[in-house]
């Protein structure tokens, strides 16, 4: 019996596979293209041998959201499976700024000058290019990462304008007991002003709304790889 079998077996693959149906089914429903929201399968705590077989079963993109953790899990997956976009979704401190430029292609959780500073000397010292969003705290909870609404614009242009990031969208977390769609209309709302095209918002729960909200980017961790401990 070979890899394909335990491959067609394996439950992740399973709900990957439903997860990307859902996606699309959301996506006709609010007359967006079918290509319109890619998934982040957000691999936290998950060890190698559970993401490999999403990896074979085609999927590259790949969320997790502490940087010593990526850094021991992804080389060498890398090493066996080309073309890996991974993305951190979970908060930076800048002492870790270093080790986070040489992980990760995409870094969605720029908040604060200090952490977008030391990015932005790590990445010139590496000669590495990496895409960035600013996350936003849009519910304002005052133990949740992210720009408060009303700063971002400001932060995005500092950003862009003095730092020379290429800040590529904005990211948001919603209050974990609130209904998320009014989060998500007032990220695409902040998005829209500051004329940035991706939005990364939406997990297990609410990935259906926020591809609703105009979502591009969904991240997916339950839901695929199953609760975690
Ligand atoms: C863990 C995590 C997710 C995925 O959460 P699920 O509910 O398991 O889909 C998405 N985004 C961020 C920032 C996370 O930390």
């Amino acid at each position: 019996m070979g890899t394909a079998m335990t491959n067609e077996s394996n439950a992740a693959v399973l709900n990957y596979h439903k997860v990307l149906h859902k996606i699309s089914t959301a996506l006709e429903t609010a007359g967006r293209p079918d290509q319109g929201a890619n998934l982040v399968a957000v691999s936290k705590t998950y060890d190698k041998d559970a993401i490999e077989p999403v990896l074979t079963a085609g999927h590259r993109i790949f969320g997790e959201n502490r940087v010593q953790e990526a850094a021991t899990k992804w080389p060498t997956l890398r090493e066996k499976i080309p073309g890996i976009e991974l993305h951190l979704i979970g908060p930076l401190q800048s002492n870790k700024s270093a080790e986070a430029v040489d992980t990760f292609d995409v870094i969605e959780t720029v908040d604060r000058e200090k952490v977008a500073v030391a990015l932005t000397r790590e990445m010139k010292k590496k000669k590495k290019t990496i895409d960035f969003y600013v996350q936003v705290n849009t519910g304002e909870e005052p133990q949740k990462a992210g720009i408060a609404p009303r700063e971002a614009s400001s932060f995005v242009s500092y950003c862009q304008h003095d730092l020379g990031m290429n800040i590529v969208g904005l990211m948001c977390i919603p209050p974990f007991e609130e209904n998320p769609g009014p989060h998500f209309a007032l990220l695409a709302k902040l998005a829209r002003e500051n004329g940035l095209e991706k939005l990364s918002m939406g997990m297990s729960a609410d990935f259906e709304t926020a591809i609703a909200f105009g979502a591009t980017s969904v991240r997916v961790g339950s839901a695929i790889f199953g609760a975690r401990k």
